[in-house]
């Protein structure tokens, strides 16, 4: 099972908390899974991770998109981002991303910020 390689391969991984579009980061690996299977993905993960020995955390979904990663900007009002919005640049910092995987740095650096 995916989980399984997951904890056993990092010795930290981030995820989102439960909502539609769900979001998991680590150091290596942006993923994006839909919301079937989500509930029992992370429950696999907090099981694995304690099996292991490694370290499982969730975060609150809120923000993790419409933020730059590179300077903490907020999207919103009409320059928030839409599904359509693969690829974006922040109108503060100039920095060019990829939604998702901007999206994962700011779960994973959510993450770190509780440790
Ligand atoms: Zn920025």
């Amino acid at each position: 099972h995916v989980s399984t390689a997951l904890i056993k391969n990092h010795d930290l991984v981030v995820a989102e908390e439960l909502r539609s579009k769900n979001m998991l980061r680590n150091h290596a690996l942006a993923m994006s899974v839909s919301d079937v299977g989500w509930r029992t993905l992370l429950s696999m993960l907090a099981y694995k991770a304690d099996l292991y020995g490694r370290k499982f955390l969730t975060v609150n979904p809120r923000n993790t998109t419409q933020t730059c990663s590179h300077c903490g900007h907020i999207m919103t009002g009409k320059n928030k981002l839409t599904l359509a919005d693969r690829k974006w640049t922040c109108p503060n910092c100039g920095a060019f991303h990829v939604r998702d995987h901007n999206a994962a740095e700011n779960i994973l650096a959510k993450g770190l910020a509780t440790l």
